[in-house]
C-alpha cells in the first residue's frame, strides 16, 4: 500500500529530465530560498526518509536481491535498519545539534556573546558505492538532511535497480526542490563534478577518490572521502579459534566479501593457521551448507569484470578451503588460500570478494611491521585474548577504525565515527559526526557595546605607544 508502488517498475531504466548544471542550479535556488534551514523542515525529512525504508521495505529487498542476490536479513541487518537506526536517534537529537553552542569564556569575553553556530553548508553532491547501496547512499544523507543541505544524490550505476528506485520512490517521500538523484556512470558524473558544490561526500575506491578530490580542488570544495583498502585480521595464539574464525568469516561472507571493511588477509602463526583451517571447514559449512555454491545465503559478485577479477587470484595450488565458482550465477565459494606470498596479485589490491588469503608471520612484531609496510587500513582486527597484544597493535598501527575480537560492527556502533585515513580516506560520519561533517562551524563574536568595554577596548586603538604594550 505504499505512495508509489502502483506506478513503479524497478527494472525500467529511468533517465536524468535535467543536465548537470540544471540539476545544479536547482539545487541552488532551493537553498538560495532558504527552504532547508527550519528545524522543522529539517525533522520532516529525516521522517520522511524513515517513512521510505518502512514503506518500501520489500521493494528495498527486491532490488538489493536483483543487483547483489542480497539476503532479507542481510539487507536488514546492514543496510535498512543501520540508517533506521541512525535516523530515529538523529531525529531525536538534531535540535540540540544545530543550536548554536558556547563555548567557555575567558575572561576577556566575559561581556560577549561567544557561540559556534553550525551552518549548512549549501549544495551538497552525495556520490555512492554499489556494495551497499541502500547504507552508503541513505547514510551519509541523514546527516546531510540533519545539517539542512539542498542534496543531489548520485547513486552507483552498477547496482541500477536500487538506483532506479531511489530515483523513483525516494524522490516522491522527500522535498522535490532540496533533494534530487541524478543517474549515470563514469561519463554523467564527470560532467556533473565540473559543476561548483558546497560539500562532496564520495564513498568509493581509493582511485576513484583521487579523481574525486581533484574535481573538487578546483573550486576549493571540501570533501569527505570515504575510501577502500586491504583491512588486515591478526589472530594471536592467546584467542578462542572457534569464536575468531567464526567472527572473521562472517565479516568476510556478508555480500560475498564485497565489504568495504571486510577482513581482506589473516596475518598469523604457522600453528594458529592450522587451528583456524579445522574450524573454518566446519563454520562454512554451518553458514552455508555442505555445496555453499547451492547457498541462498550467499550473494553474487556484482559484474562479469568484477567476476573475473577475483577467479583469477584463486591459485589452485593455494587452495585450502573453497575455490569453486559458477561464471553464470557469478557466484564464488568461500575461499581461503595458503602459502600466499605478499607479491601475489591477491596481495597487491583490495580483494572485495569471498577469498580469504593466510600470510604466515612469526609473531606480533612482525605482523605489526607488515601492516605498517603498507598503505593505512580503513579497518584492522585484532584477534588476542592478551591485553598486551591488543595495546602493542592500538599503539603502534594507524587505520580508520579498530575491532577488537570481532569484525566489521565497529561500523554499527553508536557514538563511534566511521572513516579512513590514508589511502583509506578523510573525514568521517555516523550519528553527531554526520551532523557535524555537513556543517561549517561558524564562529561569531557578539560583542558587548558598554562604556566599560569600550573602555577596555581603548589600548588597542592607535596611537600605538610603548605603555600600552605593557598592558
Ligand atoms: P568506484 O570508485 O568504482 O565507484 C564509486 C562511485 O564513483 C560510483 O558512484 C561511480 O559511478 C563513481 N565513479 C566511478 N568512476 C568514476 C570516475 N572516473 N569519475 C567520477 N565518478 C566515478 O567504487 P565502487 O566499485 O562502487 O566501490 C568499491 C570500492 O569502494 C572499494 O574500494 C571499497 O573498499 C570502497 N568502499 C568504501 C566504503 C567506505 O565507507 N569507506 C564503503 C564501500 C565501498
Amino acid at each position: 500500500n505504499n505512495a508509489w508502488e502502483s506506478v513503479i517498475n524497478i527494472e525500467e531504466e529511468v533517465s536524468n529530465k535535467k543536465s548537470p548544471k540544471e540539476v545544479v542550479e536547482f539545487s541552488r535556488k532551493a537553498f538560495t530560498a532558504g527552504k532547508t534551514k527550519s528545524l522543522k523542515f529539517r525533522k520532516a525529512q529525516l521522517k520522511g526518509l524513515l517513512k521510505f525504508l518502512e514503506e518500501c521495505k520489500g521493494d528495498i529487498e527486491k532490488a538489493l536481491y536483483k543487483d547483489l542476490r542480497k539476503h532479507k536479513q542481510e539487507c536488514h541487518m546492514c543496510e535498512t535498519e543501520v540508517v533506521a537506526n541512525d535516523l530515529r536517534h538523529t531525529i531525536m537529537e538534531v535540535a540540540k545539534w544545530a543550536n548554536p553552542q558556547k563555548p567557555q569564556k575567558r575572561l576577556v569575553n566575559l561581556l560577549d556573546g561567544v557561540y559556534r553556530y553550525n551552518d549548512p553548508y549549501g549544495v551538497v553532491l552525495i556520490i555512492g558505492a554499489w556494495n551497499y547501496p541502500i547504507l552508503l547512499t541513505l547514510g551519509p544523507l541523514v546527516g546531510a538532511l540533519a545539517a539542512g543541505n539542498s542534496i543531489i544524490l548520485k547513486p552507483s550505476e552498477l547496482a541500477p535497480a536500487t538506483a532506479n528506485l531511489l530515483a523513483k520512490a525516494l524522490t516522491k517521500y522527500l522535498d522535490k526542490d532540496c533533494f534530487q538523484v541524478f543517474l549515470g556512470g563514469v561519463e554523467e558524473t564527470s560532467e556533473l563534478l565540473k559543476e561548483k558544490f558546497d560539500y562532496i561526500f564520495f564513498t568509493g575506491s581509493t582511485t576513484v577518490g583521487r579523481i574525486i578530490y581533484q574535481a573538487a580542488a578546483k573550486h576549493l570544495t571540501p570533501t569527505t572521502l570515504e575510501l577502500g583498502g586491504k583491512s588486515p585480521a591478526y589472530i594471536d595464539e592467546s584467542v578462542d579459534m572457534k569464536k575468531a574464525a567464526k567472527r572473521i568469516l562472517w565479516g568476510k561472507l556478508i555480500n560475498s566479501g564485497q565489504t568495504c571493511v571486510a577482513p581482506d588477509y589473516v596475518l598469523c602463526n604457522k600453528e594458529v593457521q592450522d587451528k583456524f583451517l579445522q574450524h573454518a571447514q566446519k563454520i562454512i559449512t554451518e553458514f552455508y551448507g555442505r555445496d555453499p555454491m547451492e547457498s541462498p545465503h550467499l550473494g553474487k559478485i556484482i559484474t562479469e569484470r568484477h567476476f573475473k577479477r577475483l577467479v583469477e587470484f584463486i591459485n589452485p595450488e593455494n587452495v585450502a578451503i573453497g575455490g569453486k565458482y559458477n561464471s553464470s550465477a557469478r557466484i564464488i565459494s568461500p575461499t581461503i588460500l595458503i602459502n600466499v606470498s605478499p607479491d601475489d596479485p591477491v596481495m597487491t589490491e583490495e580483494i572485495f570478494g569471498p577469498i580469504l588469503p593466510i600470510i604466515i608471520i612469526k609473531n606480533a612484531e612482525e605482523a605489526i611491521h607488515f601492516i605498517n609496510a603498507r598503505e593505512k587500513p580503513l579497518a584492522l582486527y585484532i584477534f588476542a585474548k592478551d591485553k598486551s597484544i591488543q595495546n602493542l597493535f592500538l599503539n603502534n598501527t594507524s587505520s580508520g577504525g579498530v575491532a577488537i575480537n570481532d569484525t566489521v560492527t565497529h561500523l554499527i556502533t553508536e557514538n563511534l565515527p566511521f572513516g579512513g585515513v590514508g589511502e583509506s580516506g578523510m573525514g568521517s560520519y555516523h550519528g553527531k559526526e554526520g551532523f557535524e561533517t555537513f556543517s561549517h562551524q561558524k564562529s561569531v563574536l557578539v560583542k558587548d557595546l558598554t562604556d566599560l568595554t569600550e573602555m577596555t577596548l581603548s589600548v588597542r586603538y592607535p596611537p600605538y605607544s610603548d605603555i600600552k604594550i605593557s598592558v
